[in-house]
């Protein structure tokens, strides 16, 4: 019987896709040329964060405390990662054609 080859845990990972010193990036407007943004309703959210994380763009805003404060629609591309990734889908976030002087 040929001895099993135990799996790294999850912890001895290196991490992985974190840039740590995005240099200029962090300036880029890429969500205005976009016909589209994502629109958060404060309402319906749960502040669960789950859409912070997968956000490409770093288009979701937080505070200093952690909760979710709106998004940055000048950032944003509209690729709707974040409502995917919502619990409350499709009640807190949405994406909505931008008008046309907003582009
Ligand atoms: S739609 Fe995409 S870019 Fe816009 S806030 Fe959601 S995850 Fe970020
Ligand atoms: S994933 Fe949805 S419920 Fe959670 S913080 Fe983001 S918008 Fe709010």
């Amino acid at each position: 019987m040929s001895k099993e080859k135990k799996l790294p845990g999850w912890k001895s990972l290196p991490i992985g896709g974190v840039i740590l010193n995005p240099g200029s990036s962090r300036e880029y407007n890429t969500g205005n040329w976009v016909r589209e943004t994502c629109k958060w309703n404060k309402e319906s959210c749960i502040n669960c964060n789950l859409c912070w994380p997968v956000c490409p763009e770093n288009a979701i805003l937080v505070d200093k405390a952690g909760n979710m404060i709106g998004i940055d629609e000048e950032k944003c591309t509209a690729c709707g990662l974040c409502i995917t990734a919502c619990p409350t889908n499709p009640k807190s976030l949405k994406l909505e054609s931008k008008k046309l002087e907003e582009i």
